[in-house]
């Protein structure tokens, strides 16, 4: 029978076409439509963040053929941005971006899921997230706060943060006082130095006006344009204290229980899209920006001395262990990122590290 022949008898009627018909809903677009918001702890134009989420709002509006539209809302235009996870878990917005660790407060452990000093680099992080077991547990973290988490951006590792003075051994850290959030703040806290919290707005004038001593914020490319060149001039690295912060979204699990798998589907991986994309634009971009702070505004860019780098290391651990005897789920999450790090550490120091260094011999 000939192909025409074929369909005409089978539209004619009969068993073909009513199979036809019964199959059809399968594939067809789910006809509900959502119109959900996503509040974020950034800034308005906050380059490569705010310009991630949204490429990923856009991605999912597009895939859904306008079914499923998500309004992005920077830090203040809805909520405060520091209320983004509980405006979040209560579900007054079904979606929120930022870093776990800003709930630190509420829940310990999240730290685990942004970064932790001298721990896991991006690689390592999607490796434990996506692979090695750290997604699941994140998820049983956030699930008393019905809220499902999913990685969705990162900056790399970042620079360690922008001194008047010079550091040039431990002491120089004593009575320092530095914007520094999470455990990196901690450890400064141990090493003798005096950790302030400050949102990004107000960094470069608490700066500039010799508040603080120094500061910590991301890299070269969001660095140049807080101006902080302009408020001191050494500038120092590694960032040691974030090596490699996970950004995350956050969705409202009564509201993600509620979209069809379809949109689940779309949700999970225009994040893993914008993950890339966003350490992706980091990379890209960060070394013109050091280059420029270098050549045009006459920036010192430093490197931590090993003497400095060893303390902060060993006060790191203590750290660590003083986090662990306060909070059992921070304890249990620390075991899990220990073990996954130190296989993680075996197999980079026979992979990447061993690269590197063949780089330099
Ligand atoms: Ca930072």
């Amino acid at each position: 029978m000939k192909r025409r022949d074929f369909l005409k008898k089978a539209a004619g009627g009969g068993l073909l076409a009513a199979s036809a018909v019964t199959a059809a809903p399968a594939i067809a677009a789910p006809r509900k439509r959502f119109n959900w918001k996503l509040v974020t702890t950034w800034p308005p134009n906050f380059p490569i963040f705010m310009e991630g989420v949204q490429r990923f709002a856009d991605d999912i509006e597009k895939m859904s053929r306008r079914r499923f539209r998500i309004s992005v809302f920077a830090g203040g235009e809805l909520i405060p941005a520091m209320q983004t996870f509980d405006a979040v878990s209560q579900g007054t917005v079904q979606m929120g971006h930022g870093a776990a660790y800003y709930w630190a407060g509420k829940v310990p452990a999240a730290q685990f899921f942004t970064a932790v000093p001298f721990g896991m680099n991006a690689q390592g992080m999607n490796a434990w997230l996506y692979n090695g077991g750290g997604l699941n547990l994140w998820r049983d973290v956030y699930r008393p706060f019905n809220i499902v988490p999913f990685p969705m951006g990162n900056t790399g590792v970042q620079m360690g943060g922008w001194f008047r003075k010079e550091i040039n051994s431990i002491a120089d850290l004593k009575g320092l006082k530095m914007r520094i959030p999470g455990l990196g703040g901690k450890v400064m806290a141990k090493a003798g130095a005096n950790p302030v919290l400050l949102a990004g707005g107000e960094i470069y004038t608490a700066l500039e006006r010799g508040t603080i001593d120094a500061t910590e914020w991301v890299g070269p490319y969001h660095d140049q344009r807080l101006g902080l060149y302009r408020a001191a001039k050494n500038y120092y690295y590694p960032g040691w204290h974030e090596p490699g912060p996970t950004l995350e979204l956050s969705v409202n699990s009564k509201a993600w229980a509620e979209l069809p798998e379809e949109y689940q589907l779309m949700v999970e991986n225009a994040a893993a899209a914008a993950n890339t994309w966003m350490l992706s634009e980091f990379e890209a971009k960060n070394l013109q920006a050091l280059q420029s702070l270098k050549q045009q505004h006459k920036v010192n860019v430093l490197e931590f001395p090993p003497d400095v780098i060893r303390e902060l290391r060993r006060l790191t651990a203590e750290v660590l262990e003083d986090e662990a005897k306060k909070d059992r789920i921070f304890r249990e999450v620390y075991q899990a990122y220990r073990s996954f790090n130190s296989s993680n550490t075996a197999w980079n120091e026979i992979s990447e590290a061993a690269y590197a260094n063949a780089l330099t011999v």
